[in-house]
């Protein structure tokens, strides 16, 4: 087997089975990957993020709000990839940066051109970007929450490398499969997801991918994203959501609205109903897993281009 980062060839048996994936593990840098690893195309990102992008359920978490509360630079051209609704590039703008999203869902970046005003929003991943704006350069690329969707993170790691400017930073966050969640965490599979990090094997991908200065820090168990999740999988709580789901109509052809508000009704109060009762029980279990020293739900790197910080 080849290694999806590294390239390292290695021969050894796949460590999980899931729905016709196979996942291996690289001795050499230490990531996990699923194959056959092939990205689902923008229709079925679209479909699944429907309700973020027609309702604009969204908030920002623990990575966005840890960036907000320390960037690396202050000020200069920010590019975020994967922006969504584009309610992390909207606060990101408040501190000064000028700010560019890219999301190939494009029903998102309708709803933060709608929401926010943004308009500096691109329907394309990285590479296209690249090749579609060749002398565009950033001062900060973000990526949360992207790495792990992709069939291949060494390229687009090395494709942000290159729009930096020289001593721009790239900062980005990826699920830590070292994770206190005991049993499956469903939203951590394929289709949804090809890569599994550790801390180790993310720094090891900056640093393969031409980055210096890299950190790469362990977040805290929260309970808005670790343990509420967590219980929310174990009482099963996502079960009338994945059945609503159904009545969605697909979000390409989606024309009139009324019967999908009636829907997103449905979902808020679902969503409401069980923050209600599991707020208590998710804090509490998250103040004792903090304290036991479990390890958060989260990985945040960062990580410069070499050089000087001016454009050569
Ligand atoms: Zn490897």
């Amino acid at each position: 087997m080849k290694c999806a980062l590294c390239d390292n060839h290695f021969d050894s048996r796949p460590v999980e089975h899931y729905d016709g994936f196979d996942l291996y593990h690289c001795p050499n840098c230490d990531l996990q990957f699923w194959h056959p690893m092939q990205n689902p195309d923008a229709e079925w990102y679209s479909q699944e993020y429907v309700l973020r992008d027609r309702a604009g359920i969204d908030k920002l978490f623990w990575n966005t709000r840890r960036f907000l509360a320390h960037p690396p630079i202050d000020k200069g051209e920010l590019l975020d990839v994967g922006c969504g609704i584009g309610m992390f590039l909207d606060q990101a703008r408040f501190l000064g940066f000028e700010v560019t999203g890219l999301d190939f869902d494009k029903a998102a970046l309708e709803m933060a051109k709608k929401r926010y005003g943004l308009s500096d929003l691109h329907a394309m991943d990285l590479l296209q970007f690249g090749k579609v704006f060749p002398d565009r350069r950033f001062d900060i690329i973000t990526m949360f929450e992207v790495l792990e969707h992709l069939d291949n993170p060494g390229q687009t790691l090395q494709q942000a490398r290159d729009m930096l400017r020289l001593g721009g930073w790239l900062v980005l966050s990826v699920p830590n499969r070292n994770k206190w969640f005991p049993g499956r965490d469903l939203a951590d599979y394929p289709p949804h997801h090809f890569t599994r990090w550790s801390r180790e094997s993310l720094w090891f991908a900056l640093r393969y991918c031409g980055f210096a200065n890299v950190v790469v820090e362990i977040g805290p168990v929260t309970w808005t994203s670790h343990t509420m999740p967590w219980l929310t999988y174990a009482l099963r709580f996502h079960k009338p959501k994945r059945y609503l789901m159904k009545f969605l109509p697909p979000p390409l052809i989606m024309t009139k609205p009324l019967r999908t508000d009636i829907l997103v009704s449905c979902f808020r109060f679902l969503r409401d109903l069980r923050d209600v009762f599991l707020c208590i029980p998710a804090y509490l279990l998250a103040v004792m897993l903090r304290i036991a020293g479990q390890q958060g739900s989260g990985l945040y790197a960062v990580g410069q281009r070499p050089g000087m910080n001016t454009d050569g």
